[in-house]
């Protein structure tokens, strides 16, 4: 089998994942259905696979690309390589995609998904619980550290909805049943972590899990977002991390730290535009999130406070460029690094006039 993947320039993950799970495969990608293929990818797209199978842009074969001339071209290592390596992690930068070319891995159709839930108080010892476990996690795994406002769901229990506390989601994508790299992890956090207030293991398709989180991050939310990369949970970062997640206003904000080694970590630094480096590390989301403009001003500022609390304990300054909002656009030199110059060259090749403009815009050299 082949494993070959192509995706049109407007299609959704939820698209994708459907399309290529008919024959048991799945494009490494995000962990919400209704984002679009092509920013995710262009900025690098990180999920429950990352850890398995890199990043999107690891798993990118080619490209076609309309140009700020209007010019259509292929982008792979052999046609325009240097405008490949550019749409692998530079953003919307360098032309329209109209069609992505993936490599798939066989994951599911049936996967599993646990999820411990822990008071808010025990915040401090989950973190370092998590930091212990992360170095055995097997490769196989997604682990994400959450801390949320616990939803009123059917798998909640009553007394815990509406609760705010630290949830740990373990993702085993063996395909067996039940899942014994997953389950390994399950016992490692029953064993190991504080006494959670519930626990939600199951079996699903991988569908499903794809598109579990769509309805909490529904279109037309209001939100303010900012990441950094912590090399581990230190002690500092812990402190940091645990005072301010209880300060957030809205029930729907929340903070994600994904785990990102393994595959991830195994790829050359400078084999892609990346911006967020290699080594392994734990990429911290703070996300405020509102369901109206009202309520995003308090979101914004304790997002901004959490994100200057955090920045001394994170690698670098730099940020996830997808999750970057407009007055992100003095980080861009710092997230890409090194990277940044070769970037701006391959921006003056491809679109000199700056045409493409309206992203986390590098300007062409000279
Ligand atoms: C609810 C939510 C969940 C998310 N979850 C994840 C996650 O799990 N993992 C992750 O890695 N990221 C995640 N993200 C971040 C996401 O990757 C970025 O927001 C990304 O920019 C979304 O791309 P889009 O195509 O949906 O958005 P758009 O707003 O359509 O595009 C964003 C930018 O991408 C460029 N672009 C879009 N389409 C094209 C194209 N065809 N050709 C060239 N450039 C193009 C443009 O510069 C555009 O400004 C999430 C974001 C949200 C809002």
């Amino acid at each position: 089998m082949a494993r070959r993947v192509r995706v049109g320039g407007g299609a959704l993950l939820r698209d994708m994942d459907a399309a290529t799970q008919e024959h048991g495969l799945a494009v490494p990608a995000g962990e919400i259905g209704h984002t679009g293929v092509a920013g995710l990818t262009l900025g690098g797209g990180m999920g429950w696979l990352t850890r398995r199978a890199g990043l999107t842009i690891d798993n990118l074969l080619a490209a076609q690309v309309v140009l700020a001339d209007g010019g259509v071209v292929r982008a792979d290592t052999e046609e325009h390589p240097d405008l490949f390596w550019a749409l692998r992690g530079g953003g919307g930068n360098f032309g329209i995609v109209t069609e992505f070319e993936f490599a798939a891995v066989p994951v599911g159709p049936i996967v599993s998904f646990g999820l411990f839930f822990f008071g808010l108080d025990d915040g401090a010892a989950v973190l370092r619980a998590a930091r212990e476990t992360i170095p055995h996690l097997p490769p196989t795994v997604g682990f994400q550290i959450i801390a949320v406002t616990a939803p009123p769901a059917p798998f909640v229990p009553a007394e815990v909805q509406h609760r705010l506390g630290w949830a740990i989601a373990v993702v085993g994508t063996t395909g067996s049943t039940p899942d014994p790299e997953a389950e390994q992890v399950h016992e490692r956090v029953r064993a190991t972590f504080p006494e959670r207030l519930f626990e939600f293991c199951t079996p699903m398709p991988f569908t499903a899990l794809q598109q579990m989180f769509d309805e909490g991050n529904a279109w037309g939310m209001h939100a303010y977002d900012k990441s950094c990369s912590v090399a581990t949970l230190t002690e500092p970062a812990i402190e940091v991390l645990a005072e301010h997640v209880a300060r957030k206003v809205s029930p729907m904000s929340v903070v994600h730290l994904y785990t990102l080694d393994g595959a991830y970590s195994a790829v050359a630094e400078d084999a892609t535009a990346f911006g967020g480096g290699r080594s392994p590390r734990l990429t911290v989301f703070l996300i405020g999130l509102s369901p109206d403009g009202a309520g995003l001003p308090a979101e914004r500022a304790w997002v901004r406070a959490f994100h200057r609390a955090l920045l001394p304990h994170a690698i670098g300054t730099g940020m996830y460029v997808n999750a970057m909002t407009a007055d992100d656009a003095d980080r861009l030199r710092a997230t890409y690094g090194d990277k940044y110059d070769r970037l701006a060259e391959i921006k003056a090749v491809y679109d000199p006039a700056n045409l493409f403009h309206r992203n986390a815009n590098i300007p062409p050299a000279g």
